[in-house]
């Protein structure tokens, strides 16, 4: 008889185990016959002196580890459905291509009380796990019909000749991957709608899944999917649901119950066993790059799911990525364009700069704004005030010494908050009482010195006493509910300006707003890294795109110290492609993605140098790498620099870059410059990441 050691995966970062698998003895007591279907369970194991949650994902015959050393599994976990191949399949690709353990890519997938040993109770006496919250969801669960939900399908909107064509285009393409390149407003939500229609009801159980960049986007979408395939049909997915909602949403889901998934990036790691088809809102959001843990593109990612799967997805916007672009325009993917907007009489917004070296500005605001929101407040109607910042003043200044107060624990000023009379940093989350005297000095004088959006609400407030106002940020919307509560108001036409940072300009559609002021985005125009430009014409054309959606057009006025510069020219004409197409061949020519490809190196330590010693220590090995394989001669390991942020959390960090003419050439290179990274056994913070989203 031969023996069975459980493979199992386990959360646990790279540096100690490049793999991620771990061997385990089989649970007591199970019959060697039973050994299979053990492969895709979670199971409960002791890992160290903890008690983890991991993942089966393989049987073998024999282990390295001695056999007196291994553990055994506690017990299987029953609150996570199997993980099938397929999906066990695109947890190893993940792994692979960024370059990271099974089990740190695997175990996110699940929600928070499923994925660690103090979400659940083990009873040793009879070998159970039970879960230690949630049980309430647990019960709900139980109630509902373990089946695929049924559609109650409503009525769609009668489409546009261009929706019409479009939507018969998207389903006889061949190409399995499909952009629907739409302007703001054109209608791809109803498109889209249609298009998973047509899929969800050609089998009784096929699943979808919709991913939008912003949790604040999906509460809207989520009506829009209720209304159209039945409450009991749609889930969604983010971070910022309850620990029960979660869990439900996590089981209709995981359990191929629920047939249509809206989630943001973290929902494209979902088991969903009858996935036919995958639609990426505003496909070029930066919020789809995954910044914490591993970091993996969730747009990449939905793609290459659909390829394993032989599945289509649709990736839809009004300002494709640049990668997206020269996709479509070079054919690999399915190009269909919306160019006018659905709703008829909406046409897209004038757009107009104004100089703000010559236009009068009080409080930040332009003469010119003031009497557009004076007109859009006389007819009833919103406006919208861009302020890519929050907080009260970004800068608290002495006017006696000129000291400024920083954060002790990174390379960045203070940003006074007047709601909670404290100092924040938005690095890394310190705050401050505000000091009543100048910290150098002693001078009672401190001055706030640039603006916030709390600042702007206050001046707002001044100027239009009688006017309803609602500041949406970060700050205002922590709280469960209120982003909901806010969101309606706007949308009921109740609001007469709303101020908002990033997180209010994408996706949507509020027929009242009319008049767009964008204050502040100047420092986009000289940022350092090569996708600035990129981002922040999306961004624009995405704070336009909110104005005059309905019936009565809409002026969008942009404040700028800078008219003359190149970028305002293709923003002001709505020229994506014009755009696109010339900055690809900027590109192009100096060999930037996505006509090369990059891996960042990070390294983080107690002080710069240690960072820059070893980022530079690494660096010999990439070289000496490329010396010993002429396959790898082409690429270039560029001198570790300092961050342009270089301290955050009382660390400092350096950074080294890799770039290379080919992706395969760079997924053949990275693993290697890893492996030799970890012999290093480095006891300092390093990552190496690969399509970085900034350099
Ligand atoms: P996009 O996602 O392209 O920015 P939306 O899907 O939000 O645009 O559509 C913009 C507006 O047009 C919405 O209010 C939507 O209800 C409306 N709309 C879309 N298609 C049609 C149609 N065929 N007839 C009438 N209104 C439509
Ligand atoms: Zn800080």
């Amino acid at each position: 008889m031969s023996a069975v050691f459980f493979q199992v995966i386990c959360d646990v970062p790279v540096a100690v185990s490049a793999t991620g698998i771990f061997d385990y003895l089989p649970p007591l007591n199970m019959p060697e016959s039973s050994a299979e279907s053990w492969v895709g369970r979670a199971v409960l194991v002791d890992f160290g002196r903890q008690t983890l949650v991991g993942l089966v994902v393989g049987l073998s015959e024999h282990s390295d580890v001695p056999v007196q050393k291994l553990k055994r599994v506690k017990a299987a976990v029953p609150f996570v459905p199997l993980a099938d191949a397929a999906w066990l399949d695109l947890i190893r690709f993940i792994s692979k291509y960024y370059l990271r353990g099974l089990g740190e890519v695997a175990l996110p997938a699940l929600p928070i009380a499923l994925r660690n040993g103090r979400g659940l109770l083990f009873d040793e006496a009879c070998g159970t796990v039970s879960l230690r919250t949630g049980q309430a969801a647990w019960k709900k669960w139980q109630k509902i019909q373990h089946q695929p939900a049924p559609l109650q399908l409503a009525q769609p909107l009668q489409l546009t000749q261009t929706q019409t064509d479009v939507l018969k285009a998207l389903h006889t393409d061949e190409r399995r991957t499909q952009l629907l390149f739409g302007v703001t407003g054109s209608g791809k939500t109803e498109v889209y709608l249609q298009y998973l229609a047509e899929i969800l009801s050609r089998d009784a159980d096929s699943q979808v899944l919709i991913l939008v960049p912003e949790i604040n986007l999906t509460p809207q979408f989520s009506l829009r999917l209720v209304e159209r395939f039945g409450a009991d049909a749609v889930v969604t997915l983010h971070s910022k649901l309850t620990e029960s909602v979660r869990l439900l949403n996590f089981w209709r889901a995981a359990s191929g119950h629920a047939r249509v998934i809206l989630g943001t990036r973290l929902a494209v790691l979902t088991m969903l066993p009858h996935l036919k088809a995958i639609v990426v809102d505003e496909e070029h959001d930066a919020s789809y790059r995954q910044m914490e843990g591993v970091r993996y593109s969730a747009r990449d990612v939905a793609i290459y799911r659909a390829h394993q799967l032989k599945i289509p997805i649709v990736l839809g916007s009004a300002t494709p990525s640049l990668e997206t672009w020269h996709n479509a325009r070079s054919g690999r993917y399915g190009l269909h364009r919306l160019a006018q907007r659905a709703v008829s009489g909406s046409v897209l917004p004038t757009v107009q700069l104004i100089d703000v070296q010559k236009n009068a500005v009080q409080d930040g605001i332009s003469n010119t704004v003031r009497n557009a929101l004076d007109r859009a407040m006389n007819a009833r109607q919103t406006s919208l005030l861009f302020q890519n910042r929050r907080g009260y003043a970004p800068v608290l200044y002495c006017g006696h010494c000129g000291y400024v107060h920083d954060c002790s624990a990174c390379s960045a000023h203070f940003v006074y908050h007047q709601t909670t009379r404290r100092l924040h940093c938005h690095h890394c989350g310190r705050d401050e009482r505000v000091p009543s005297v100048c910290a150098k000095c002693g001078n009672a004088d401190m001055l706030p010195v640039g603006q916030g959006t709390q600042r702007l609400e206050e001046s707002v407030k001044k100027s239009w006493p009688n006017a309803v106002v609602r500041r949406v940020d970060a700050d205002t919307t922590r709280k469960k509910g209120e982003l909901e509560e806010v969101l309606a108001d706007i949308s009921a036409g109740v609001v007469d300006v709303v101020i908002g940072t990033q997180m209010l300009a994408k996706g949507h559609d509020w027929a009242h707003l009319t008049t767009v002021g964008v204050l502040d985005v100047d420092s986009g125009l000289f940022a350092q890294d090569y996708r600035a430009p990129e981002r922040l014409f999306a961004l624009m054309q995405q704070v336009i795109g909110r104005a005059g959606r309905g019936q009565v057009a809409g002026h969008v006025y942009i404040q700028t110290g800078f008219v003359e510069h190149p970028l305002w020219g293709s923003i002001l004409g709505h020229d994506y492609e014009g755009y696109a197409n010339d900055e690809l061949a900027v590109r192009e020519q100096l060999g930037l993605p996505p006509f090369s490809a990059h891996a960042l190196l990070h390294v983080a330590a107690a002080n710069i140098k240690l960072a820059l010693g070893f980022a530079n220590e690494v660096r010999l090995l990439a070289i000496q790498l490329i010396d010993e394989n002429p396959e790898f001669a082409s690429m270039t390991v560029n001198a570790a620099v300092p961050m342009n942020m270089v301290r955050v959390n009382q660390l400092e960090r350096a950074q080294m870059l890799i770039e290379s003419p080919s992706r395969a050439r760079l997924q053949a290179f990275a693993p290697l410059l890893q492996a030799a990274i970890l012999a290093q056994k480095s006891r300092l913070n390093w990552l190496l990441e690969i399509d970085p989203a900034e350099i």
